[in-house]
């Protein structure tokens, strides 16, 4: 048996995630590898970090990325961070704050729970009631949820958080790079991003950032070395020790940081492409990032309303890198889908759970969020609409999208 090279489709990917990579940062990754200890790489290291404080608004010390997808980092953050027994209040709005629930339960904590109809978001008021009620030690939540397109306000929980000595920990996956993100005005704590969303990196790897309250705790809880502890204290500190290697950010800031342990061996390649990425972020600017992506997305809400689609969730809360589309009545959504990936080369994406082909998601981020990928899936979409009989206001997606185009450059 003989393989063929590799060799893949060129895609409109106007999904969630993960999306099209910058030509920029798929060449970095052939860049030669050096050794992970090489002042060549952990110069690159040092730069990665910093890019990161400016791209997190934050001046907290760590600031790095975990080596896995988006949730590797969360997974850090929160074993790293949860005692067994510890209370952590996560308010669910969609499938994202399902995922921090069960990753608390795997730690060990009791999770309280408060729910929101997905579509929605919580008044930052109910969730410091919770707070009052539970008392809980963590607030775990999730900033963009991807699963609904919305966006939770972050700042005044933040504050309650630090006025009561809770530690506020937030899912920004879906937002970074692509909606502002303030981690220290906002009091967070931990905040976790992803690269392969708005970021346009490869998945791979997780940047995350955490402030001094998060370092003493978890510096605390390093494993103490046999040998050096009798053997009451290793009982004691047994049960506080963080209950991962690879996840152990006691450990991973020994290495990121100026006594450069050795833990894992760095991931050459990806890090070439955060590297490359960020620097892309930074140097067109992040306001101007914010702008663009803003700037897109109502170009492609003005298209889909003009073709008469109606759109899914609060709109005053619409996350603008994620815009949901509810699926007409009788049409079947992943056959919709289908046929703009056979046809269009285009892949949008479906829902999760109860929302599963009941609307479609397109995702407006990092690289994929331009001109021609917008007028591309307007097009298409009415395209394949129109063939499976669809009531809808034929030419009229593309004219008030162009027009919008057309006008903007004047
Ligand atoms: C995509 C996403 C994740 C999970 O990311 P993976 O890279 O698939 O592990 C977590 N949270 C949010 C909000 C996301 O959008």
């Amino acid at each position: 048996m003989t393989y063929q090279d590799l060799s893949t489709p060129l895609r409109t990917i106007l999904t969630p995630g993960p999306v099209e990579v910058d030509p920029r940062v798929l060449r970095v990754m052939s860049t030669p590898i050096v050794g992970q200890f090489d002042p060549a790489f952990t110069g690159i290291m040092n730069e990665v970090m910093d890019m990161l404080r400016v791209l997190f608004k934050t001046k907290n010390q760590w600031a790095f990325p975990v080596d896995g997808t988006s949730r590797s980092g969360i997974e850090a953050m929160l074993c790293s961070v949860i005692k067994p027994g510890d209370v952590v209040l996560v308010p669910v709005y969609g499938r994202f704050g399902n995922l921090l629930i069960e990753i608390c339960e795997r730690h060990g904590a009791t999770v309280e729970v408060i729910e929101q109809e997905w579509g929605k978001v919580f008044d930052p008021e109910e969730i410091i009631q919770a707070m009052d009620q539970v008392k809980p030690d963590i607030v775990a939540l999730v900033h963009a949820e991807t699963s609904t397109g919305r966006m939770q306000s972050l700042k005044e929980v933040g504050q309650a958080c630090r006025e009561n000595d809770i530690l506020f920990i937030v899912d920004a996956v879906a937002s970074v790079g692509g909606v502002d993100v303030r981690v220290d005005e906002w009091c967070i704590d931990g905040l976790i991003a992803g690269t392969q969303k708005c970021l346009s990196v490869p998945s791979g790897m997780a940047p995350l950032t955490y402030n001094d309250r998060i370092e003493k705790r978890i510096t605390e809880r390093k494993r103490v070395e046999r040998g050096i502890a009798t053997e009451e204290e290793l009982k004691q500190t047994n049960d506080q020790f963080i209950r991962s290697n690879y996840f152990d950010l006691s450990m991973l800031q020994d290495y990121w940081g100026p006594r450069r342990l050795n833990h894992h061996t760095e991931a050459t390649s990806m890090l070439y492409a955060l590297r490359e990425g960020l620097r892309l972020v930074l140097d067109e600017g992040l306001e101007e990032r914010f702008t663009r992506h803003k700037f897109h997305e109502e170009a492609l809400v003005l298209g889909l309303e003009a073709m008469g689609l109606e759109l899914f969730g609060d709109a005053s809360v619409k996350l603008p890198t994620v815009t949901c589309i509810r699926v007409p009545d009788g049409l079947d959504a992943d056959t919709v889908r289908g046929m703009l990936l056979d046809l269009f080369g285009i892949e949008i994406a479906s829902s999760f759970g109860p929302l599963h082909g009941k609307i479609w998601r397109i995702g407006t981020m990092g690289y994929s969020c331009r001109r021609e990928n917008i007028l591309a899936v307007l097009s298409a979409l009415e395209g394949v609409l129109l063939h499976h009989g669809a009531s809808i206001h034929k030419g009229k997606a593309l004219e008030a999208a162009i027009n919008y185009y057309v006008k903007a450059n004047e």
